[in-house]
């Protein structure tokens, strides 16, 4: 029997018949500034759907754990249940977003090391960036699976970082979410897709046109499939390749 467990603004969350395995569904729905702007990507779901799996498989041929078990459709996947840690961890390697907004560091510079940041996973209140203490305070995490967080997060980035450059794609920041399994052990979980990261399109220098991911659709660029579309063909040629040559 499958029933929903759980809807989200851009994934479903079903049961199966396997009482440790979910099955996560990819919607088209798009919605940004926490829900107040909606609208419909063509296809979304497929490429974020497609894009996850590859950039999962990657980390995990990286020794990073994850939360995936196979795809199950172009939409869908199969991943192994976990308890999600109720905090969004963002990693930034360059200026952009609410960072720049606000620091007032100018959109593009370079940050001297990877800034790990800890959101609360909370829509009603806004998602509000957490201090470590704050973090403790409302038992979001130990002290240990904080540092685990912050370990994990740096290293998927240089894995990332790496393997973007690779697709000639810059890397400018992205967002993680984590669960823990029955064993309590954290898995990297949610998705990674243009969805949750700003990516640049290193071949091209115009600020406007090297945007890649969801930006497009937060700031009405135009073109927002095409962007995602080329997001996909790169991870999967650059993905084919790297397997050929193993
Ligand atoms: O909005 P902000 O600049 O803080 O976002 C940083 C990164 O985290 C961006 O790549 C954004 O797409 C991602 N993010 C996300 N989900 C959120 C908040 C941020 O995927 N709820």
């Amino acid at each position: 029997m499958t029933e929903k467990l759980y809807e989200g603004k851009a994934k479903i969350l079903y049961t199966t018949d396997d009482p440790d395995i979910l099955l996560t569904h990819f919607k088209d729905d798009a919605t940004a500034f926490n829900a107040q702007k909606r609208g419909t990507i063509v296809e979304k779901g497929k490429m974020n759907c497609q894009i996850t799996v590859a950039l999962f498989q990657w980390l995990e041929s990286k020794g990073i754990p994850t939360h995936l078990i196979k795809q199950s459709a172009d939409d869908k996947i199969l991943v192994k249940r976990v308890k999600i840690i109720p905090i969004e961890v963002v990693v930034r390697n360059i200026a952009a977003g609410s960072l720049c907004r606000q620091t007032g560091l100018e959109e593009g510079s370079k940050l001297p090391f990877p800034l790990v940041e800890f959101y609360f996973k909370n829509d009603e209140l806004g998602d509000p960036l957490l201090t470590r203490d704050r973090l403790l305070i409302l038992e979001l995490a130990t002290e240990e699976q904080l540092k685990q967080l912050q370990n994990l997060a740096l290293s998927i980035n240089q894995h990332l970082q790496e393997f973007f450059a690779s697709c000639q794609i810059t890397l400018v920041d992205f967002k993680l979410e984590f669960g823990l399994d029955k064993q309590g052990k954290v898995l990297l979980a949610d998705e990674i897709s243009p969805d949750t990261c700003r990516l640049w399109d290193q071949t091209e220098k115009d600020p406007q046109k090297r945007v890649m991911d969801k930006d497009r659709f937060r700031r009405d660029l135009g073109k927002v499939e095409t962007a995602y579309q080329q997001v996909q063909k790169r991870v999967l040629e650059q993905l084919g390749s790297a397997k050929k040559g193993l």
